[in-house]
C-alpha cells in the first residue's frame, strides 16, 4: 500500500508555501499547559512548534493580521489542544491565534506581580554549604524564566545577560560570590577574556564552586538538608537571612 501524505498547503506572510503534515507529532506542541504558574515552559513548546513549521514566532509580533488566516487557524488549533479546559475556556472567544497567546500571558503576569517577583528572588539565598544544588539550578532557572516572560514586550531590552547576572548576586552569600568572581577571574586570564557569561553559564558557575567546596573538605555524600529558620535547602542555617533579621531584632 502506498503511503499518502496527509498535509495543508499553508501560506505564511512573505507568500512562502509551507506543507503543514496535521497527522505528524510535530503537528502539536509537546507540552501540555496545566497550571498558568508554567507559562514559560508552554512558551518554548510554542516556539519550538512555529519555527519547526516556519510559522511566524506569535510571541513576538504584536499585529494578529500578520499571520495569514490558514496560518492562524492551525496555530489556535495547536494552541487549543495544548490547554486544559479550564485554560482553553478561558481564550475560547479569541479569534486570533496572537490574542490568544496575550491573554495567557497576562493571566501569567497577573499571577506573577512584580512585588510577588522580589519577593521570590529575595528569598532565594544561597551559601557554599548548600546541599540541594540541582533544586538550586531549577530555582534560579525558574526566576530568570519568570522575569522574561512575566515582562511586557516593550521591557524586554532591559533583560540582558548583566541584568540577570547582577539580580543572582544578589541572591548569593558574601563567601559564595567572592569564591565565583575569584574562579571567574582565572577563567577570564586563561581564556583571554572570551567567555560570554550568560545566566545560565553564571548558574553552573555556582553549582561548581559548591561542589568544589564539598570537595575540599572531603564531603562526597552530602544528604538534602533544610535550614531551620527558613526551611530552604539553598543554605546552611549558620548563614541565613531570616535569621540575621531576627537577631537584629533581638538588639533593636
Ligand atoms: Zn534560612
Amino acid at each position: 500500500m502506498k503511503m499518502v501524505a496527509i498535509f495543508y498547503e499553508v501560506l505564511t506572510k512573505n507568500n512562502q508555501k509551507t506543507k503543514f503534515f496535521y497527522k505528524y507529532s510535530t503537528a502539536k506542541l509537546d507540552y501540555k499547559l496545566d497550571n498558568i504558574n508554567e507559562f514559560y515552559k508552554w512558551v518554548k513548546s510554542l516556539r519550538e512548534f512555529t519555527y519547526h513549521w516556519k510559522f511566524h514566532d506569535i510571541t513576538t509580533i504584536l499585529d494578529p493580521l500578520a499571520l495569514t488566516s490558514e496560518e492562524n487557524y492551525i496555530v489556535k488549533n495547536a494552541i487549543k489542544k495544548s490547554l486544559n479546559n479550564t485554560l482553553k475556556n478561558s481564550i475560547e472567544y479569541e479569534f486570533y491565534a496572537v490574542d490568544m497567546y496575550n491573554s495567557l500571558k497576562s493571566e501569567f503576569m497577573d499571577k506573577y506581580s512584580s512585588g510577588y517577583k522580589k519577593k521570590l528572588w529575595r528569598n532565594t539565598y544561597v551559601d557554599l554549604y548548600c546541599t540541594d544544588i540541582i533544586g538550586m539550578k531549577n530555582r534560579f532557572i525558574k526566576l530568570i524564566n519568570i522575569e522574561y516572560y512575566s515582562t511586557d514586550t516593550s521591557m524586554l531590552p532591559i533583560f540582558t545577560n548583566s541584568y540577570f547576572i547582577s539580580k543572582i548576586q544578589t541572591c548569593l552569600h558574601p563567601f559564595l560570590l567572592n569564591e565565583i568572581t575569584r574562579v571567574l577571574l582565572e577563567q577570564l586570564t586563561e581564556t583571554r577574556g572570551t567567555i560570554k557569561l550568560t545566566p545560565f553559564k553564571y548558574v553552573k558557575l555556582i553549582s561548581d564552586t559548591i561542589r568544589d567546596n564539598r570537595y575540599m573538605q572531603n564531603l562526597f555524600e552530602v544528604e538534602i538538608r533544610k535550614c531551620s529558620h527558613c526551611d530552604s535547602t539553598f543554605h546552611s542555617t549558620k548563614n541565613c537571612n531570616s535569621r540575621a533579621a531576627i537577631n537584629l531584632r533581638q538588639n533593636e
